[in-house]
Parts: C-alpha cells; structure tokens; sequence
C-alpha cells in the first residue's frame, strides 16, 4: 500500500521538469526584473486579503500620490485610507503604511531594507510580505507563498498543506535553491492563466503528466486534452 509520504515524493521528483517547463511557458527566453522595493512592500501590504485586480489598481493610485517613502511618511492618514478605498482594512492599512514609510525615512534614508528580519519588524510585515520583498526587488532566493504557489503545488501532489505557512515550511524541505527565486511568479502566472482557482484548465496544462491532479482528471469520463 502506498502511504501519503511515498505518493508525494513520486510527485516531487518532477518537481525540476515542472518549473522548467512552466519557466518555458511564461517567461520564454525573456529576463526576470528585478521591481522597486518601495512599491513591491507597499503593494504587497496593500495586497493583504484583496483580491490581485484591486491591490493594482489601489496601489498604481497609491503610488501616484505619494512615488516613495518620504512623501508617504507626510501623508494625512484619511487621505491614505481614502486612497485605499476598494483594498481590504483600509482604515487599518492607512496607518500602517504611513509608519513603515517613516521608519524607511528615519532609519534606512529612505530605501527598503534587504534582510528578513529588518523587513520583518516593519509594521504589517509578515514572512509572506518579506519574503516577496526579498525574492522582488532585490532577487535574493526566498519562499514567498501565496495563495497562487499553496494551492497549486498541494494540486501537483508534492505535499497535503493546509495553509500557506505549513506550504512553506514544506516546500523549504524539497525545492532545490535555484527554484527559490522563479517558484512565486511562476506559480503566479500559472494560477492566473491555467490553473485557476476554481477550476484547473488541466486539458490544456503543459505539466499535466507529472501532476497529481491532473493525472486524476485525465482518468474521468469526457476529459479531452486540448494537446
Ligand atoms: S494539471 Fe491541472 S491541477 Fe495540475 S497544475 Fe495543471 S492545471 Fe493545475
């Protein structure tokens, strides 16, 4: 009989033809930027349990105001939360956002800090934040786990998580370094065009063969692959 830790290490085992396929997929022969800190850490406090099309459009008006840490740290808290309208907790936010931009201006001359745990005593600043900070802006390999990497890696069989911290301290185990860095914005472009959080679009996924649920779903009745 196979036990659950033998079937997800079957699955593991693809893990590098997974991300190399995926890396194929998206970002073809193209580079992988590296974005501005300041934005990158505003955003993804602003990105909190708000949906991906919100906090972009919350953070671009955001970003339009107030382009860097010192402007931020003067900001009217009611503006910031009017601002924020449309992301989750503004009124929670707002305050938040303010202080770390005074912090940045009073302690790091304005710039983002590059190390977890200076980015980890900013206020609102959890590891999901840091981490995407980290692996972002300044291209050091970290586990940044959303909502995008939780549910598609438990979807490839590689482990059974329950949330996205369990997910990074298994994912910590398994991934080997190299992947730390592409693993977010894979998972990320994957969630959004193919396996979607609904439903997966596992007829036309191009790593289907080494994945646990889609190898199930090819199994049931009128599963037509689009390849
Ligand atoms: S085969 Fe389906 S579940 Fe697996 S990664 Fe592709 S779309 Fe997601």
């Amino acid at each position: 009989m196979t036990t659950e830790m033998e079937k997800a290490q079957h699955w593991q085992q693809y893990i590098p033809q997974v991300l190399d396929t995926l890396a194929g997929t998206y970002f073809g022969k193209g580079s992988v930027e590296l974005e501005d800190p300041y934005q990158v850490l505003i955003a993804t406090v602003i990105s909190q349990r708000t949906r991906e099309e919100q906090t972009t459009k919350v953070s671009n008006r955001l970003f339009a105001r107030y382009p860097d840490a010192t402007s931020l740290a003067d900001a009217p808290v009611a503006e910031l939360e009017k601002l924020l309208y449309g992301s989750s907790y503004p009124e929670v936010k707002a305050p938040r956002i303010k202080e770390i931009g005074r912090i940045l201006r009073d302690n790091f001359g304005g710039k983002v800090p590059n190390t977890i745990d200076e980015l980890l005593a900013l206020p609102g600043v959890g590891r999901k934040t840091a981490n995407c900070v980290l692996v972002y802006a300044f291209g050091i390999p970290a586990l940044c786990i959303d909502v995008h990497v939780h549910r598609i890696t438990n979807r490839l069989g590689w482990y059974q998580t329950k949330t996205p911290e369990q997910t990074e301290k298994a994912l910590e185990k398994i991934l080997p370094n190299p992947y730390w860095f592409t693993i977010n914005r894979l998972m990320v472009q994957h969630g959004r065009a193919i396996c979607l959080p609904s439903v997966p679009q596992c007829q036309k996924c191009p790593v289907r063969q080494w994945c646990e649920t889609g190898n199930a779903r090819a199994q049931e009745p009128g599963f037509k692959a689009a390849d």
